[in-house]
This record gives C-alpha cells, sequence and structure tokens, in this order.
C-alpha cells in the first residue's frame, strides 16, 4: 500500500428498510472516530443519484482513498458503487460494503441492539478497507460465432436470430433431421396452426442460411475454454450416404429389403420405414440415412447378393465405407437447446399402456390425426398392436367413439418424481379432443383432469370453445384402467361429486408430461450444468436471468430449461440468442478481478483445488522450483469465477483470493470478534 488510507463511510437509511431498526445517526457517529476515516455520513438513499454524488464529491474534495458503504447486500448494489468509484476516478476495488440491511435490520428487532451490530459490521468493513488493494478487469477478445445444440424450434429459432445479425451459427442437432418435437405436431393450440406450415420455412431457412452451419446427425464430444474462447469438437457420424450426391428422391428406402418392417422414431411406433430413411418428409437436410444397427449390410455383413439400395440409387449416393469425421471449431457463446422427453406411459402400469392397443399416449395421437401421419389423418385403431400379440393377418383396426383422455400423466405426480407441472398437457388435450370431434362427429370425448391450467394468451377462450363443442370435462383422477369385453374401463371417482365412476370406452389417451431428456447428463458433463429440483437445467437466476447459467457465456433455450409451450419456447431463444449477441457484437469481454491466485512458491501441487474448483479453472502444472521440477497449481483467470472454493481447500493456503486474501480478512473477524 502506498498511500496512506482515507476512509469515506456512508450509511444508508435505505428509507425506513435500515432505519426503522438500526439507528443510522449513531452508527455514522460512531464510524467517524474510527482509524483512518476522514468523513462519516448518513443519508437516506445512498444509490440514489444525490447519495451517489455526495461519495463522489468527497473522494474528489476530501481526497478519499477508500469507501466504504453501509446499506444492503452488495449482490443489490456493489456494482452501483463500484461504477461511482470509478466515475470519480478511484480504482472501482477499493470499496467496501456493510451489509447491515439483510444481515442487520432485517433480521432484528431490537433497536439498540441492532445498532450495536451494525457499529461492529461497519468497523469491520473499516479495518478491511484500510487493507485493500487496487484491482484491474481484464478484457479478452470473443470468437464471432456461437455454438447452439439442439436443432428444435428453440435452436433453430436461435440459430435464425444470430445468423440474421450477421454472425456465424454451427447447429448441432443429433438426429438426421431438425425440426425437434414440433415437426411431430398436427396443429398447434391454441389458434391451430399446422405446425408444419409453421416450422418448415424455419427448417428450410436454417438448411440454407449462408451464416449457419448446420451440422445433423452430429454430437458435441468436447468443450474447453471459456466465455469468447470455447474450442469445440464435434463427431459427425456416418450416415452411409454421400451428402452431395444424395438427390433425396426415396427410391433406396422403397428398395431396402426391411421396408416398413422398422419402427419409426418419428412416428411414434404408429409407423414403420425402411433401414435407411428419410426421418419425416420435410426433413432438413432431405438427405437419407443408414440406420447402423438395422442395416442388414452393415450388420451382417450381406445382404442379398448385393445391398438394393446401392443398386437402386443412380447417382452413387450409397458409401459403406463413410467413417464418423470429427470437426473442430472455436465459438464466442454456446446457447443449450436440447429440449425434453415425453412420459414413458409405461410407468404408470395402472393405465394399461403396454397392455392394450387401445391406450395411446398423446403424441402417439398428433400422429394419427396428422394428415401427413401412418393412417393419413384417420383415426384407426390397429388391434394386435401390442400385448395381444395377434398375427399381422389377423390384425383387425376400428374406429373408436368412446374417447377418454387422462390428464396429468407423468405430471403434478410425486409417485414418479415429477412434482412439477408441463404446462402444455392441458391445451394439448384441449386442441387433440377438437381435432377428434372434426374427425369423428359422433364421437363422445371426455377429460379426466385434476386442473384445467388455461393460463396463456388465448387458452381461456379455446378451452370454452371445445366445451362448447361437447368435449365433457370430468374431475377426477383415474386410478385404473382395465379391459371388460371389448371395452377399456375407466375407473375413477367424480372429486366434485365424490361419486364412483366406471366408463365403458374405444380409446384411451394417456396426456403424457414433458420431462429432462435422459440423455441430458452428456451435456451436463459437457458443460457442467446445473439442475435444478425438477432436473431440467437450471437458469442462472429464475427472474432475473432466466436464459443464463452459473457459466458466462453459456444460454439456455426451450424446453431443456423446463416445460414450456412453442410461444414461450421461441420467446426464450430470442433472449438467448440476443444475450449471445451482447458479447459477439461488443468483440470483446472483460473478466472479473476478485479471482485466485496461487503462490507458486509454497504450492504443494496436492491438487485438491483442481478437485475442488466447480468451473474447472484450475490445472496443475509442472514448473522449475530451484531446479528441482515440481507440480503447481495454475488457475485460468477466464475461467475463475470467484466463488472461493479453492481458497478453502487449499492446505498451505497458498491458493488466495483477490480482495478476499487472509490478511485483509482475518483482521476483519478479529474487529467482529474484539468488539
Ligand atoms: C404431445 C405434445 C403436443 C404438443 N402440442 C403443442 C401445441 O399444440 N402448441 C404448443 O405451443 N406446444 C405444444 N407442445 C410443446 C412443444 O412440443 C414444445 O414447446 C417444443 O417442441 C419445444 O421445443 P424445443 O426446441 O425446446 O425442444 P425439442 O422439440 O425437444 O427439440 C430439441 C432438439 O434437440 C435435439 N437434441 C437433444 N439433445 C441433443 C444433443 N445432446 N446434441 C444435439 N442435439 C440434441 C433433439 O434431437 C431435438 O431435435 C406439445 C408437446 C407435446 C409432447
Amino acid at each position: 500500500m502506498n498511500n496512506k488510507p482515507k476512509i469515506g463511510v456512508y450509511v444508508c437509511h435505505c428509507g425506513i428498510n435500515i432505519a426503522k431498526t438500526v439507528d443510522v445517526d449513531a452508527v455514522a457517529e460512531f464510524a467517524s472516530h474510527l482509524p483512518n476515516v476522514k468523513v462519516s455520513r448518513e443519508y437516506s438513499y445512498m444509490c440514489s443519484d444525490p447519495g451517489q454524488l455526495l461519495i463522489k464529491e468527497d473522494i474528489k474534495n476530501e481526497g478519499l482513498n477508500r469507501v466504504v458503504v453501509a446499506s444492503c447486500s452488495p449482490r443489490m448494489h456493489e456494482l452501483t458503487f463500484r461504477k461511482t468509484l470509478a466515475e470519480a476516478e478511484l480504482n472501482p476495488y477499493y470499496l467496501e460494503m456493510a451489509n447491515i440491511r439483510e444481515q442487520c435490520s432485517w433480521v432484528h428487532e431490537d433497536r439498540e441492539k441492532a445498532t450495536e451490530k451494525a457499529k461492529k459490521l461497519v468497523a469491520a468493513a473499516v479495518y478491511k478497507a484500510r487493507l485493500l488493494e487496487p484491482l484491474q478487469e481484464n478484457e479478452v477478445g470473443v470468437e464471432p460465432a456461437t455454438l447452439i445444440i439442439g436443432g428444435g424450434i428453440a435452436g433453430i429459432q436461435a440459430a435464425l436470430d444470430i445468423a440474421n445479425a450477421g454472425f456465424k451459427v454451427y447447429l448441432v442437432e443429433k438426429t438426421p433431421s431438425v425440426g425437434g418435437r414440433m415437426s411431430q405436431l398436427d396443429k398447434t393450440f391454441p389458434t391451430l396452426d399446422c405446425s408444419a406450415c409453421i416450422l418448415t420455412p424455419k427448417m428450410v431457412d436454417v438448411g440454407s442460411h449462408p451464416n449457419i452451419e448446420l451440422l445433423t446427425y452430429s454430437e458435441v464430444e468436447d468443450i474447453s475454454g471459456y466465455i469468447g474462447n470455447f474450442d469445440i469438437k464435434v463427431r459427425k457420424k456416418a450416415r452411409y450416404v454421400d451428402m452431395d450426391k444424395c438427390t433425396g428422391c426415396g427410391i433406396c428406402a422403397e428398395e431396402c429389403r426391411l421396408t416398413g418392417r422398422i419402427s419409426s422414431e418419428y412416428e411414434v411406433g404408429m409407423g414403420n420405414r425402411a433401414a435407411i430413411y428419410l426421418p419425416f418428409p420435410q426433413a432438413v437436410p432431405a438427405k437419407y440415412t443408414i440406420d447402423p444397427e438395422r442395416c442388414l449390410f452393415l450388420t451382417r455383413g450381406k445382404c442379398g447378393k448385393s445391398p438394393k439400395c446401392v443398386d437402386a440409387c443412380a447417382p452413387g449416393a450409397i458409401d459403406f465405407e463413410q467413417k464418423d469425421e470429427i470437426v473442430e471449431f472455436k465459438v464466442g457463446a454456446i446457447i443449450v437447446a436440447t429440449g425434453f422427453d415425453v412420459f414413458d406411459a409405461s410407468r404408470k402400469p395402472e393405465f394399461g399402456y403396454n397392455d392394450y392397443e387401445n391406450v395411446i399416449t398423446s403424441l402417439e395421437l398428433e400422429r394419427l390425426v396428422a394428415a401427413s401421419g401412418p393412417t393419413e389423418g384417420n383415426i384407426i385403431i390397429g388391434k394386435g398392436r401390442k400385448g395381444e400379440k395377434k398375427k399381422k393377418k389377423d390384425r383387425e383396426t376400428f374406429t373408436p367413439k368412446e374417447i377418454a383422455f387422462i390428464s396429468c400423466v407423468g405430471s403434478r405426480d410425486e409417485t414418479v418424481g415429477n412434482e412439477y407441472c408441463s404446462r402444455v398437457c392441458c391445451m394439448y388435450t384441449a386442441k387433440l379432443a377438437h381435432l377428434l370431434l372434426e374427425k369423428i362427429p359422433d364421437a363422445n370425448v371426455r377429460v379426466y383432469y385434476m386442473d384445467v391450467r388455461a393460463f396463456g394468451k388465448g387458452f381461456e377462450e379455446f378451452y370454452d370453445r371445445v366445451r362448447r363443442e361437447g368435449v365433457r370435462y370430468i374431475r377426477g383422477n383415474p386410478s385404473e384402467v382395465f379391459k371388460r369385453g371389448d371395452k377399456l374401463v375407466i375407473k375413477a371417482e367424480n372429486t366434485l361429486t365424490s361419486t364412483p365412476i366406471e366408463d365403458e370406452v374405444d380409446l384411451v389417451v394417456l396426456a403424457v408430461g414433458l420431462e429432462p431428456r435422459q440423455d441430458a447428463r452428456e451435456v451436463i458433463d459437457l458443460l457442467r450444468l446445473s439442475q435444478s429440483g425438477d432436473r431440467f437445467f437450471m437458469e442462472a437466476h429464475p427472474k432475473l436471468a432466466p436464459v443464463d447459467t452459473a457459466t458466462d457465456g453459456v444460454f439456455l433455450a426451450g424446453c431443456s430449461q423446463g416445460p414450456k409451450d412453442i410461444p414461450d419456447t421461441v420467446a426464450q431463444a430470442k433472449g438467448a440468442a440476443s444475450s449471445a449477441l451482447g458479447p459477439l457484437s461488443s468483440g470483446k469481454v472483460m473478466i472479473q478481478a476478485q479471482i485466485a491466485h496461487v503462490d507458486e512458491a509454497t504450492c504443494r501441487g496436492c491438487g485438491f483445488c483442481v478437485e475442488t474448483c466447480p468451473y474447472t479453472a484450475i490445472e496443475l502444472v509442472t514448473v522449475n522450483r530451484v531446479g528441482h521440477m515440481v507440480s503447481v497449481a495454475k488457475v485460468n483467470e477466464a475461467l475463475c469465477k470467484g466463488c472461493g472454493a479453492c481458497t478453502a481447500a487449499c492446505l498451505s493456503g497458498s491458493i488466495q483470493q483477490r480482495s478476499f486474501m487472509d490478511e485483509q480478512i482475518l483482521p476483519q473477524i478479529a474487529v467482529l470478534g474484539g468488539m
């Protein structure tokens, strides 16, 4: 310290938040007698413009070189007051805050004792302020590109927004086509827009945008680095089809020996595909892929005399020699848009999903009502599809007349570990009930529900509309679905009238909820993301930072963060895109100054700090210590978030955090203990 501390203390009333319980005048008067305190003042709102002006003028007129603000939590206004110091041309890290609101006035009632505690907190801050040192924030450049993981509507929207702003996007999608769940939907509530009609143009745009590099059938293998400078490794899986040669004509799939014999993921078991396939007609890219787990040539080494797809493909696009490819690139920001899984209905065995062909899920019904679906939009239930194991030739089909929906399957249900509401099921149930009545006008459709949550724009009106159309809503939680003769019986209790119900129906539709993806762990491990109680990815702050994560430069969009409908998904994707555009367009980011640093001379290289660091900011490196090569810890300053975990773990005290060094904190503790 080259200059003698001259400290200004500023005690805030915070209206009556502090002043009601703490004698602010007495605290300011007490502070004026503390060592090195040149000025001590109280003011109604220190964070207001006049409050900040007081500080700035004192810095100039009184020559202050340290400032203590006794007010609210530093989380609230530390940045405000740092800016005040900077504006008065004082290093912003010469600021110390004493939290006399959250840690004093708000948690105490006895004015006298609270005032004494406030004095102690202010004294401790003054003792620490005497030992503060100036710190410098560093600037790093930003790679003007973004990685987006997941090509559902969230990833597509974010990619288009960033690409349209003039920046490069790498959009990585696990499956052979972008589109996500929205591509499987027929119409969308509450406006009944045709899902494909609004999604397909966006899919085509991402496929052809000059700023977007689309990596489908690909997975991110490794991510290292930090905001502005992430190094990415992506595995492009072999499609066994040359993308440049494939014209998407589909003759290969028609000729494949397994045509119509493999259950289609897109049709969720309601339709079949070949071993070489296009996931759905509007797929982007419109290029075929060979399923390596089903293709006879790839699994058994032969497919008749020669693979029929090879013979059929005029441009010669089939390439069984193709290998996975690793693509490497750098980005400045990352958006995670990996979406959701639908709840597996077999986890509620009481509803007979695995046993009866006429118990289906809402997603299966989406495919049945879709004109592009396996039944061309006809509601035909195939007997013997499951459970009853009839031979193909004996299978019959029928059109159901008595239809019941069971809502909240896998949502708001502690027994399956999902306490949360999936937010879309009430409305998609209303939508599907409406579509069923359109297709089968003489059907009797009822919905067994717990509560109807019609909270969005136009939702309540849509719910009213389907009830007017004849859909009956029965408040009751079904306990069981079983077979009686040709019918299914729903056993329930009407919770409004307390009457037991046994309802005979032809078709039960389970309104399955949205769950975190089974494979979410892969992304968690890549990016060290946190999960909230519902196991979806956790945002940095549920209200104030809903698209940020704990890692700078990594953002969340869509259902990966929690269940939401398409409008909310698109809104969040736009939020994530604009957050990513911040650093991209400024071209630089500031690296915070209050970070950990290592004293190489005393570090023993035990590695505890490496294990403790939640941001992978520390590594062990070998250095030459007076002729001996030894291991010591090294902090990556761009990754360190200054959480302090390593300083607590370090046995030799060699890792210290700037502004929270032992020699700064110990006198502060001594003051608190000694008064
Ligand atoms: C039955 C049903 C009906 C619905 N009906 C409606 C409706 O009418 N109106 C409405 O507004 N909403 C509706 N929804 C909700 C709607 O489906 C979602 O809001 C929307 O799909 C969310 O999009 P997303 O991009 O967040 O996720 P998704 O659609 O799940 O897309 C995520 C994408 O990320 C990919 N991915 C996952 N992990 C990785 C990885 N590690 N690497 C690369 N790629 C990965 C996936 O393959 C997928 O393509 C319905 C939902 C269901 C289940």
